[in-house]
Formats: C-alpha cells, sequence, structure tokens
C-alpha cells in the first residue's frame, strides 16, 4: 500500500479552513472542498461574534485569504464529493466540479456584467433578504473573489438567449463552453466539516414563520444587522423599514423540542444575547426580551457576557416557553407567554420577533455519509467515539465543527486543529 501525503478536507467553513490551515502549515498537502461558489460558511454570513463581539467578517477573511494563497492548499469551489475507495493511509477521491462558467484567473469581480444582467432571484446568502442577478459575488469578501453563473437561472443556459454579460465583459471571462469536470485526488486522510443547516420554522405554525414579515430567524437577523447586508445594517423591519426598537428574542425554535429536534443547539443562548446587544449598540432606546427555557452559558466568559448583557445593553431576559406569536394590524407581532412570577398568561406586543432556530446537520449529509462509508447518530450528524471524538467509524476519516454537533466558532476551531493532527498522525507516518 503506497502511502499519500496530501489529505482532503470537505467543507470551507471555520472548521474546514482551521483544519486545512494547520495541515498545510505542517507542510502537508490539503485538498479543501466546497460546494458553494467561496469558502467562509456560516461563520461569513454573522455580523459579530460572541463573547467580544468582533467583526466576523473581519476576523475570518484573514483566514480566507492564507487559505486562497497557501502553497500547499488546492482549492476546489463548486464542488462536491462523489466516490471514494480506498482504506486509512490510501483513499482514491473522484470529486465533481461545477461549471463556473467565469474564467477565474481573467475575472477581476468588478460587477459589470451583473449590472447588465437581466435576471433577478432571491440573495441566498442574504438568507433571501435581497435580490440578486443570474451572475453574482456569492459574497463581498468571498474568496475566490470571482464572479458566478447561477445556471438554474441564467437565461442563456436555461432557454439559449441573452449572453448580455459576455458582451459587457472586458476581460473576456464569461465562458459558456466550460464543462463540469471529474476530478480524481489521491489522499491519506479525509476530514470532514460540512456544518449547519438553520432549522425552517414554517412547520411551527404557532410562530408565524413566512406568514408574519416580522417574525424573522437569527440567521436572517445577522444579515440585516451587518454593515454589508441587505439593508446596509440598519436594523429595519421587513414589513414598513421603520426601526425596530423593542424586539423579543425566541429561544429554542426546534431544539429541546420532541416534535422537531430533542437536541439543545448551544450556541443559540448566547448568540441572542449578542443579538440584543448589537441592537442597543445600534440605537440605545432599543429595549430586547429574551425568552428562554434554561440559559445556557457554558463557555469562556459566557456568564460573564449574559450579565453584561442584563446590566449594560438592555436586556430583559423572561424564563418562559412562549405559546404563540399573532400580529396586530400594523404587522407588530404580538407575544403570548406563561408570566413565570403569576403564572398568568401575559402578552407583550413588539417590532421584531427573531426566532432562534435549531441547527441542524446539512442537507445531504445521508448521501455523503454514503460515498464516505460513516455513519451518522441519530440526528444525523456525523457518529463519533466519546474517548475518540474526532474520529468518524471509519478509520482515516475525521469530523469537525458543527456536522458533528452544534457547536460555536473557538469550539470549532478547536476540533478543527484536534482534527488536522489526527489526519497528520496518518500522513506523516
Ligand atoms: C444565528 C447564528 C449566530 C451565531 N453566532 C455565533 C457567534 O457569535 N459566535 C460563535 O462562536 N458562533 C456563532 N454561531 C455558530 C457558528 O455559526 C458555527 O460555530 C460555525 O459556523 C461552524 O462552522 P463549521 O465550519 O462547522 O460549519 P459551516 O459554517 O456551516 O461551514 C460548513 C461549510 O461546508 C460546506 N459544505 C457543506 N456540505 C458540503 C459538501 N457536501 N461538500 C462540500 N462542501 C460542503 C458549506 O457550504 C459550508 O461552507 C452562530 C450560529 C447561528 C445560527
Amino acid at each position: 500500500m503506497e502511502k499519500s501525503k496530501a489529505v482532503l478536507v470537505i467543507g470551507g467553513g471555520i472548521a474546514g479552513i482551521q483544519a486545512a490551515l494547520d495541515l498545510a502549515d505542517m507542510g502537508i498537502k490539503v485538498h479543501l472542498v466546497e460546494r458553494k461558489p467561496a469558502i467562509g460558511g456560516r461563520m461569513a454570513q454573522l455580523d459579530k461574534t460572541f463573547p467580544t463581539n468582533d467583526c466576523s467578517i473581519c476576523i475570518l477573511a484573514p483566514k480566507l485569504a492564507d487559505c486562497y494563497r497557501h502553497p500547499n492548499i488546492t482549492l476546489h469551489t463548486l464542488s462536491e464529493v462523489k466516490n471514494v475507495i480506498g482504506q486509512t493511509g490510501d483513499f482514491s477521491v473522484k470529486l465533481r466540479k461545477y461549471a463556473r462558467f467565469v474564467k477565474e484567473k481573467e475575472c477581476i469581480n468588478c460587477g459589470e456584467c451583473a449590472v447588465k444582467c437581466p435576471v433577478k432571484v432571491l440573495d441566498e446568502f442574504d438568507m433571501g433578504l435581497r435580490k440578486r442577478e443570474a451572475i453574482y459575488l456569492y459574497y463581498l469578501q468571498g474568496v475566490p473573489a470571482v464572479m458566478t453563473i447561477d445556471r438554474r437561472n441564467c437565461l442563456f443556459l436555461t432557454r439559449g438567449v441573452c449572453k448580455i454579460c459576455e458582451k459587457f465583459c472586458t476581460k473576456n471571462a464569461i465562458d459558456f463552453e466550460q464543462k463540469d469536470m471529474e476530478i480524481t485526488l489521491h489522499v491519506g486522510a479525509i476530514i470532514v466539516a460540512t456544518g449547519f443547516d438553520p432549522f425552517d420554522p414554517s412547520g411551527i405554525h404557532q410562530y408565524g414563520y413566512k406568514r408574519y414579515r416580522n417574525a424573522i430567524t437569527s440567521l436572517e437577523y445577522e444579515r440585516l444587522i451587518c454593515a454589508s447586508g441587505p439593508t446596509g445594517g440598519h436594523l429595519t423591519r421587513p414589513s414598513d423599514k421603520k426601526p425596530a426598537e423593542s424586539i423579543a428574542f425566541i429561544q429554542c425554535v426546534g431544539s429541546r423540542d420532541l416534535k422537531n429536534n430533542r437536541y439543545c443547539s448551544s450556541v443559540c443562548c448566547m448568540h441572542a444575547t449578542k443579538e440584543a446587544m448589537l441592537a442597543f449598540e445600534h440605537d440605545p432606546k432599543v429595549k430586547s426580551l429574551i425568552f428562554y427555557m434554561d440559559l445556557r452559558a457554558a463557555g469562556k466568559g459566557f456568564q460573564k457576557y449574559v450579565v453584561r448583557g442584563e446590566q449594560e445593553y438592555n436586556i430583559s431576559y423572561i424564563r418562559s416557553r412562549v405559546a404563540k406569536i399573532t400580529e396586530d394590524r400594523n404587522e407588530n407581532p404580538i407575544v403570548w407567554y406563561e408570566d413565570p412570577q403569576s403564572s398568568k398568561t401575559k402578552k407583550t406586543t413588539v417590532d421584531l420577533a427573531v426566532l432562534a432556530t435549531s441547527l441542524m446537520p446539512r442537507k445531504g449529509v445521508e448521501e455523503l455519509a454514503k460515498v464516505l462509508g460513516i455513519e451518522l447518530d441519530e440526528f444525523k450528524f456525523f457518529k463519533t467515539d466519546p474517548l475518540k471524538p474526532l474520529d468518524t467509524t471509519k478509520p482515516g476519516i475525521f469530523v469537525c465543527g458543527c456536522c458533528r454537533e452544534p457547536t460555536d466558532i473557538p469550539d470549532s476551531v478547536t476540533q478543527a486543529s484536534g482534527a488536522s493532527e489526527r489526519a497528520a498522525e496518518i500522513v506523516m507516518e
């Protein structure tokens, strides 16, 4: 058996990025596979990060650039793993690299093509809160910083008409002749870092998501309050663009819930506190109410963060499970809950309701598990052993970040460094 020196990392969120950088710095060749047009994962969608309230993209961007430039890292964006055979130390991997229809080396990301594109579709990165064109930049600071043509919506690729982007591209970077490619890689170990998807709360009818415009999810809120987001960072309500001055944060939406996900999503108590703090920083008139079942602040400096929220940021924590949300004729959400002191039903009217939806395994995770020959646990996170918490059920394949279980950024990074060490043990033998 010939030992390969390279490692495959699947998923270019913060966990995959950290694992790739750690391995590359050890002198190991890394193939980083990301299915979206750019790396960055969910962290790129966040405004600030708890418990320091650092700007998320400011701490992520240097890592994105390091990944792109590192001589030991080969980035495969718009790519997916289709087949894996072999064993620890010697895996043969087939990737499918989807055509971008834009030449990466030629595109200077001037955006002229998008200005002329006649198509408008909901922007996935901004959680559908704004529209983008069929030729688009996945997000402003994304790496690689090049445009992509969305094959499902481009008029030329779907109906054979248009090509207006080609006409206006001064760099001749548009290439409709590009084809999807199959790439075969030989690697000694694999790290899976495919992250999470947010739970869709429209099935919890009583919270009115999708029926009430001012009931949004926490990831939508992150985009709303972010300076690079759809409102330029102004915290305005989707219904009438009025500034949100009273906000109810509803915790455990889809988590710790026998009908949906029984597990705790672990980051929501902290991100709700952060989101309420940010609202106050934008406008000190803002009053936030956080409705919670149990406040889980088990991390370095987390309890202090919650206390600061209460004392300095006009946040009230109310221990109560919200029964339902209705709305008044001005589309103000009305939150109905049991008052913990009097045990009486109470209601409060706010400008905006934010649903802290649970963190779930990425869509398509079963298929990936099958391709890799590894097992999932009862919730469809990758199965690990308590005494080997970064090992999957197949030797030579490791896991880190939110595809293992819901975790915050510091823990995702810690696990990524651990997984890269486990992989290095194999390829450096
Ligand atoms: C609203 C909200 C606010 C948060 N705020 C904070 C905070 O302030 N501080 C904090 O510490 N944590 C916060 N978190 C948690 C944080 O987002 C996660 O800890 C972090 O994103 C986990 O990173 P990851 O790399 O594991 O996953 P992800 O960020 O989900 O990245 C996974 C990557 O893998 C890619 N991928 C998926 N499947 C495949 C595949 N089959 N092939 C190739 N690529 C694939 C995805 O496209 C993605 O780029 C928050 C979470 C939410 C929901």
